[in-house]
């Protein structure tokens, strides 16, 4: 006989709930939760015993009238679809689930498929990892070179499992190093066609970073650049910078430092819980006002330095002593306290940032909301004048690639 269980108690259910934390901020689910549907089908896939709620089983059915294959898509007309719908007959194969519903529709799952669709946590932390985002690792100046990988152009350009692993790593750590890029201006362009296409801003599809007198930016001189984040003054942030370095300055400096922001942030949290909190709640203007080519730009966006999302985690990062604007959004109490937990924030990130130089023929690719990036003065000379290509990409492009090469190279079923 095979393991099916039509379960109609609720005792069970609790355990598929949010944890306690996470229902005091929502309270509308506690009345939620009184109306809760107590139908739950038990299957046995591999061992393990897991639920599923009919109406989400109803409702994911796979069939072509349920489901358009070539476009991924549910097409199930939700006009006439039963929120009360109950199965009436139930089997199952080694591979497939067959659901007979009282509606008199079929469905039928395969059992990977249901396997990683589980509402158990084990499995839905399986999902998040494997299919949504893997998870970050936060770093500090002396973890830096052990994740700090270097990667091969033209093995990323030739080989799937190549551009995979430089942008698997790229996403857990927020840095990884592309060397042997040929010396040319349109070098890194092959590179983001790999994964998509660029982040146009007002400095352009992409922007050369030398030494400009009289500049639109700060970011072209040759004096320090402070650490900081791009463009915190976009609501649609460019989520990653990747620098092709054409020329290196042979002078003293030049150096880069990045810092992991949400090591720092981590730390705060736990060191300085009161300065955490004023800069994961207060809102900052963020500013960049000018032309470039001609073009006439007044950005302005409001949000902390730490943006963290409804489970507490840090979701971005927005730093930038030139591009912060002067209208303070908040309580006049706050200013100093502000200021306080900046300048402390700040010299946490010099203190745990890691300070390397890149040579010519690196493209440097960076978290642009998770990481603060600077780099030290240095001097231009007749012969050696240090440039740089840039280009932003934008995290859903990264993930998106990232997870077709996943389905392709892994070949895992049940994941689409
Ligand atoms: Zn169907």
């Amino acid at each position: 006989m095979f393991a099916l269980r039509l379960i109609t108690s609720a005792t069970k259910f609790t355990k598929t709930l949010p944890s306690a934390s996470c229902i005091n901020t929502i309270h509308t689910l506690n009345v939620l939760f009184k109306n809760k549907t107590d139908d739950l089908l038990s299957v046995d896939i591999r061992g393990e015993s897991l639920q599923f709620p009919y109406v989400w089983l109803r409702e994911n059915c796979q069939c072509e009238q349920c489901y358009h294959t070539s476009a991924k898509s549910r097409i199930l007309d939700w006009n006439n679809f039963d929120l009360n719908v109950k199965p009436k007959d139930v089997s199952k194969d080694q591979h497939s689930l067959q659901v007979t519903w009282n509606d008199g529709h079929t469905s039928q799952f395969n059992l990977n498929w249901l396997k990683f669709r589980g509402f158990t946590t084990e499995n839905q932390n399986n999902y998040t990892e494997t299919i949504y985002k893997p998870k970050n690792i936060t770093w500090n100046n002396e973890d830096f070179p052990k994740i700090f990988t270097k990667h091969d152009y033209n093995e990323i350009l030739n080989s799937e499992e190549a551009l995979y692993n430089w942008l698997h790593q790229l996403s857990v750590y927020g840095v990884a190093l592309i060397q042997n890029t040929p010396d040319s201006e349109t070098a890194i362009d092959a590179v983001v066609n790999k994964i998509g296409f660029t982040k146009r801003t007002h400095y352009g599809v992409k922007f050369v970073v030398r030494n400009v007198p009289n500049t639109s930016n700060v970011a072209y001189l040759s004096s320090n650049l402070q650490l900081h984040t791009d463009l915190p003054y976009y609501e649609y942030c460019p989520g990653v910078n990747l620098l092709h370095c054409l020329v290196q300055t042979v002078s003293r400096g030049g150096e880069n430092v990045l810092s992991d922001c949400h090591y720092v942030a981590q730390y705060m949290k736990v060191h300085h819980p009161e300065q955490y909190k004023l800069l994961t709640d207060t809102e900052i203007e963020w500013r960049d006002v000018g032309v470039e080519d001609g073009n006439e730009f007044y950005k302005l966006h409001r949000d902390p330095v730490i943006c963290l999302d409804r489970h507490g985690e840090v979701t971005r990062i927005n730093f930038s002593i030139p591009q912060r604007g002067s209208q303070f959004p908040g309580p006049i109490d706050l200013v100093k306290p502000w200021y306080e937990a900046h300048a402390n924030f700040l010299a946490l990130n010099q203190k745990f940032g890691a300070r390397f130089k890149t040579s010519t023929g690196d493209i440097l690719c960076f978290n642009n909301i998770r990481l603060l990036h600077g780099r030290n003065a240095y001097e231009d000379s007749e012969n050696n004048v240090r440039q740089l290509i840039g280009a932003y990409v934008d995290w859903d492009e990264i993930y998106s690639r990232l997870r077709c090469l996943r389905v392709k190279l892994k070949n895992e079923d049940g994941i689409c």
